[in-house]
């Protein structure tokens, strides 16, 4: 017997794959591409489990996928700028580009160790000068195009980062990297329009139904597109306030005006009024509540009455003018009408501060009643006490009273978007510097293309005082305007790290490419993407930039198509004891130690065996062992069967039962597993295919010692080697070879099943007497129903049921059940 040491068999396989070059790909039209991509990671300087759990699912499509002909290619790179390098740079003393440089180099390792198949001539990392530079000269297009602008705008700011935030990066007004409370800040900044792209990125879903509908909803929802009514409220005193409304169907039942605390109306309406004072001092109160926990709803509805009334345009009645922490600027327009009967918000404010409640909707079946209602009704139904818009449908109503409002000119139809522009501008050093300056004649002077890199100086301070190192760097900031000549001072804003991400996938077909960003014969060979793997988290952020991006380059002329990304497949998380494994939950398992123990094929198995790829995976030692055991039988029965001397023998037509279950099994297992990996994903299930065909090696094997059973034997082994490949690729490579095959098994085709042989021979069939299950027989394959009811009463049990009765009825359902009815 052999040992299976698999640290010298990986470690071997590994450097040949190399020197060989196994994995390098390039454009080839006579073969069908696929185009698998993975996420590619951030060097923080660890692989953990989830990214193994990652690139385990994309590896195992990838060489399956090559051994079906296709020319695969499956890149990986790093997403290498951002904040955790500089803040390792501030606590570390240690310069961003050193510390990222050293995790690529060790990360790099860790996925080597671990037998990915990828093509490392193509490797790219965001940070390297050569790839930054085409961020800095897409910039300069959208710069062109208007698409790229600065603009003064109350912004989301970090305290704990000192820096701005897109609005995706603050949801719930909380920072996305290091949860601290984000504030409001007014700056001059960089944005991308990507409002200019929202109908676009809902249109063009149509073309992702291989993506799930749960990051189809988060993008829509995200987008927030609401058709809806502004409407012009004139007030006593004062100009009108415009309010935005999805539902002026209920206008009618507005019984009183909110606005937000920090509406710029507020101020001016307060002033000179009797309750002055105590509004304000209410006023205080509100703008000092935590806005994150304002717009989660999750703070008690609290207001004061401005003491000022507004007119309702349609019903001429007099409404109050309250101040409501229940709403808030970022949508619509700050203010709203409040309709008690019709929006639960309102009714519960209403409720609190004694306002009047009118029901001015009624649904199908119900007689609705301000003075009793329990909960505000917001569903549709027909308009009541609604003048000349009375008894119409919603919708009816929607688009008459919004026609009313644009025809007598204090409103009109309109369609809001949650989705802001996209802020770009990062105060931080680690990042693509914005290729402008700032020259005292020409104002904001874009780099010309020529000068492009504008390169991050290497020696910038970092002392962790604030601020911007850039700005510490006279050498930097100090330029000549490219327009005048004259003096110039450099952009010191740096582009959110999100930018990187947004188009990586292009440059991994041409990453040497000097004269432009992408090769586009490369990209019409290879694009779309034929299959993403990446986690849910980036079902907002990354993956809308990305396709905005997209669109842009479409735009501009570089790709002809408005997708790049046909299928998405999320991973599941990776859960120990029942939660996410995570550093700050001191949860995580090191892949190496693992690796070291089990070596790395165990690895990949248990990862791919324990649960479908797209649920949670709980951590569990026992099931790594598990593992463990199912590759050393595999090895032990190939052991066994090179003992036996390896000649070659015929698959002869006259084979005994256990070769011919075997062989049947054999050709089952093939068809599954192919129907698992390439339509569904379904990769655990796959793994359960190869722990059967082994039971059932092991279960023959003493009876295929000889002739066309040792055959059967062979075939059933080289066919498991051949499908585990993708899964365990270092160990298959060894035990192919073992089997003595010279060529590498990297290349070997995917095998096909023999539908005949695969066919079952026989069938267990249920007999019933009366309804019950008595029984059972064993009915070989294509038996007539004559023989089949003949077999079924002979079934011992069955015939003691059946003796001294009279058949009133035999019933057979092929390969299910036969079914007696006896008196
Ligand atoms: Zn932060
Ligand atoms: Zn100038």
């Amino acid at each position: 017997m052999t040992e299976y040491g698999f640290d010298e068999i990986e470690r071997r396989w590994q450097a040949r794959w190399a020197t060989q070059r196994c994995f390098e790909v390039s454009a080839d039209t006579r073969r069908p591409k696929f185009y698998c991509l993975e996420m590619l990671p951030y060097p923080s300087g660890d692989i953990h489990v989830g990214h193994v759990r990652n690139y385990c699912i994309s590896d195992v499509v990838a060489r399956f996928k090559r051994m079906r002909g296709f020319n695969v290619m499956h890149p990986i790179g790093w997403d290498a700028l951002g904040l955790p390098a500089e803040n390792a740079a501030i606590k570390r003393g240690i310069h961003p580009e050193k510390w990222t440089r050293q995790n690529i180099s060790g990360m790099k390792r860790q996925l080597q160790r671990l037998g990915f198949s990828y093509p490392w001539e193509r490797e790219i990392a965001t940070c390297d000068a050569s790839y930054y530079r085409w961020n800095q000269w897409f910039f300069l297009r959208m710069l062109e195009r208007g698409i790229a602008y600065r603009a003064k705008a109350p912004v989301n700011w970090c305290p704990n980062c000192a820096t701005v935030l897109a609005n995706e990066q603050a949801q719930g007004g909380e920072c996305w990297r290091c949860h601290s409370a984000v504030e409001e800040r007014e700056l001059n900044q960089w944005f991308l329009r990507i409002t200019a792209y929202q109908d676009a990125l809902l249109d063009d879903m149509r073309q992702l139904s291989a993506w799930p509908e749960r990051v189809l909803t988060q993008q829509v929802n995200w987008i927030g597109r609401s058709p809806g009514a502004e409407v012009d409220f004139a007030v006593e005193g004062g100009e009108p306030i415009r309010i935005f409304t999805t539902r002026i169907d209920t206008i009618f039942g507005a019984t009183f005006m909110v606005l937000a605390p920090e509406h710029p109306r507020v101020d001016g309406l307060i002033a000179g009024t009797k309750g002055a004072a105590q509004a304000r001092e209410a006023l205080t109160r509100l703008r000092s509540q935590d806005r994150r926990a304002r717009q989660a709803g999750q703070v008690e509805k609290e207001g004061v009455f401005t003491g000022r009334y507004a007119l309702n345009p349609f019903s001429g009645e007099r409404m109050p003018i309250w101040i409501g922490n229940f709403v808030l600027m970022g949508y619509g327009t700050g203010a709203i009408m409040s309709v008690p009967a019709h929006d639960q918000r309102d009714f519960e404010f209403a409720k609190k501060y004694g306002l009047s409640i009118r029901v001015v909707i009624q649904s199908e079946g119900e007689a609705l009643d301000g003075a009793t209602l329990t909960a505000a009704y917001e569903g549709p139904g027909r308009t009541v006490n609604t003048g000349t818009f009375s008894n119409l449908a919603s919708s009816e109503a929607i688009a008459k009273m919004a026609a009313h409002a644009e025809a007598k000119g204090f409103g009109k139809a309109t369609i809001t978007y949650r989705l802001k522009d996209w802020l770009i501008s990062r105060q931080r050093y680690w990042g693509t510097p914005i290729p402008v300056v700032y020259c005292e004649k020409d104002g904001v002077v874009p780099v010309p293309d020529e000068q492009l890199p504008v390169v991050l100086p290497p020696d910038a301070p970092f002392t962790g005082e604030g601020g911007n190192p850039l700005e510490k760097v006279p050498s930097f900031v100090q330029a000549q305007c490219p327009r005048c000549g004259g003096p110039a001072r450099r952009e010191t804003d740096t582009m959110d790290t999100f930018v990187d991400s947004s188009w990586y996938f292009y440059r991994y077909l041409s990453p040497n490419k000097a004269d432009g960003a992408v090769d586009l014969a490369a990209v019409r060979y290879w694009f779309p993407i034929d299959l993403y793997v990446g986690g849910i988290e980036h079902a907002i952020l990354h993956l809308v930039y990305a396709r905005f991006w997209t669109k842009v380059m479409r735009d501009l002329g570089l790709v002809d198509f408005a997708e790049p990304v046909l299928r998405l497949f999320p991973q599941g998380m990776v859960h120990m004891n029942g939660e996410v494994m995570s550093k700050s939950k001191g949860n995580t398992i090191a892949p190496d130690d693992v690796i070291v123990r089990f070596g790395a094929d165990t690895l990949r198995l248990y990862i791919l065996s324990v649960a479908p790829p797209e649920m949670a995976l709980e951590w569990s030692e026992e099931s790594i062992a598990g593992s463990h055991r199912l590759i050393q039988r595999l090895w032990r029965l190939v052991d066994r069967y090179t003992e036996g001397g390896a000649s070659e023998l015929a698959l002869t037509a006259e084979l005994p039962q256990p070769a011919r279950d075997l062989r049947r099994k054999t050709h089952q297992t093939i068809q599954r597993v192919t129907r698992d990996v390439e339509e569904r994903l379904h990769l655990n299930t796959a793994v359960a295919a190869f722990q059967e065909l082994l039971n059932e090696i092991g279960r023959v094997e003493e009876s295929v010692t000889e002739g066309g059973g040792r055959a059967a034997l062979r075939e059933a082994l080289e066919t498991l080697i051949v499908l585990m490949n993708p899964f365990t690729p270092h160990v298959c490579e060894e035990l192919w070879q073992r089997l003595g095959h010279s060529g590498g098994l990297v290349d070997q085709a995917w095998p096909l099943a023999d539908a005949a042989v695969a066919r079952e021979e026989s069938i267990e069939m249920a007999v019933q007497v009366n309804g019950k299950v008595r029984g059972h027989i064993l009915a070989a394959v294509g038996t007539t129903e004559e023989e089949l009811r003949r077999a079924a009463a002979a079934e011992p049990r069955v015939a003691q049921l059946l003796d001294g009765k009279s058949i009133v009825k035999a019933v057979v359902v092929p390969g299910r059940l036969v079914s007696f009815v006896v008196r």
